[in-house]
């Protein structure tokens, strides 16, 4: 079936359309970092100035702070309280392939390892519409971790910049079905077709920075135990868990109690394994040397991921290296791991 187009005009009508059926949520400068923000209903000046977001995506379904209950104490125990549902589902405009995959991957635990009901309540029920990158930032390694920056089998509807228009690609059932109750667009053409393609291909080739990671499970596992190695790869960061907390693909998080007299709730909110006093609540902390915890960091994605679920828990969006405040930069850490066939003692 032919693709569909959208005038970039048109877009403050598309977005108002689909805003009758669910929450729509679109990149937003509104606090001074980007992330994706309920749209405002008018404004879409974030297509002239949108890289990526600060905030990834995933803060949609794993937000940074989540209520899970409420809880009273009744005569004869607690009584607990499920937290309000929302009332409309999300819809998620100009998600970034990189992010949508990340998405993907966060699924892995939130659904196969467990059934987060938080999670895949409002996961399931979320229409992902994902815009390809033109101008991916230098930190930017998609394409080294599987991800094109302009395609996506990760998105609902995938948007192509092709000119004046948006090419719009049917990618999912979900997706189709609200390509066919949406109006105002129109069948692309063949010459539609070849721009998008040419525009798929000038994204990739746009990220010029790459990462060679073949190997490198069995790499990792076999330096383990170096302990010099990590000390040097640990040795400038400062434990601020930027690089955890904005990952797209990490998902820690603590769980407290706000209690006033008889009355509470209890909340999740995001931790990072970075942090010296990550787990000290229920037990110790067993990473208590830096370099324990960011071992922790880049094993976890590189080594434990593709253990259990097959997958290098990296998309090579770049944010840990964009943000991180020393410059540090897993890219080099995982190029600097050595190639070694028993572990190191
Ligand atoms: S952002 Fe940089 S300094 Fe902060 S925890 Fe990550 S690596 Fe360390
Ligand atoms: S490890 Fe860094 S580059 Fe990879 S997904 Fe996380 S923030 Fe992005």
């Amino acid at each position: 079936m032919a693709n569909k187009k959208v005038n970039k005009k048109d877009i403050t009508g598309l977005l108002k359309e689909w805003g009758q059926q669910f929450a729509v949520f679109a990149p937003s400068r509104e606090s001074g970092v980007a992330a994706m923000a309920e749209w405002d209903g008018k404004d879409t000046s974030f297509l002239d100035w949108y890289r990526n977001t600060v905030v990834p995506p995933k803060a949609s379904f794993l937000p940074p702070m989540e209520e899970m209950f409420r809880f009273q104490k009744g005569k004869e125990g607690y009584n607990i309280a499920p937290p309000p549902k929302a009332e409309r589902s999300q819809l998620l405009f100009d998600v970034r392939p990189c992010d949508a995959r990340a998405m993907a991957i966060l699924d892995m635990t939130f659904e196969q390892a467990l059934e987060d009901p938080y999670y895949l309540s409002k996961r399931k029920s979320a229409i992902l519409v994902g815009l390809g990158c033109t101008n991916p930032c230098e930190s930017c390694f998609c394409t080294s971790m599987g991800v094109s920056p302009a395609e996506s089998a990760d998105v609902d509807l995938m948007l192509i910049d092709i000119g004046d228009d948006f090419l719009v690609e049917e990618v999912t059932a979900k997706g189709k079905e609200l390509i066919s109750k949406t109006s105002g667009l129109k069948e692309a053409t063949k010459e539609d077709e070849a721009k998008a393609k040419q525009a798929r291909k000038a994204s990739y080739d746009k990220v010029t920075r790459k990462l060679d990671t073949g190997g490198i499970k069995d790499k990792l596992l076999a330096s383990f135990d170096d302990e010099e190695f990590w000390e040097k790869v640990a040795a400038k960061c400062i434990s601020c868990g930027i690089c955890t907390l904005l990952c797209p693909t990490c998902y820690c998080f603590d769980i407290n109690d706000e209690l006033v007299k008889q009355e509470g709730t209890r909340f999740r909110s995001w931790d990072s394994c970075g942090f010296p006093n990550y787990t000290k609540m229920p037990m110790e902390n067993p990473r208590q040397e830096k370099w324990r915890r960011v071992r922790q960091k880049v094993c976890h994605k590189y080594e434990f991921y593709p253990m259990t679920f097959n997958v290098i828990a990296c998309t090579g969006c770049g944010r840990c290296i964009r943000l991180c405040p020393v410059n540090w930069d897993i890219t080099q850490v995982i190029e600097s791991v050595p190639a070694r066939t028993e572990a190191k003692k």
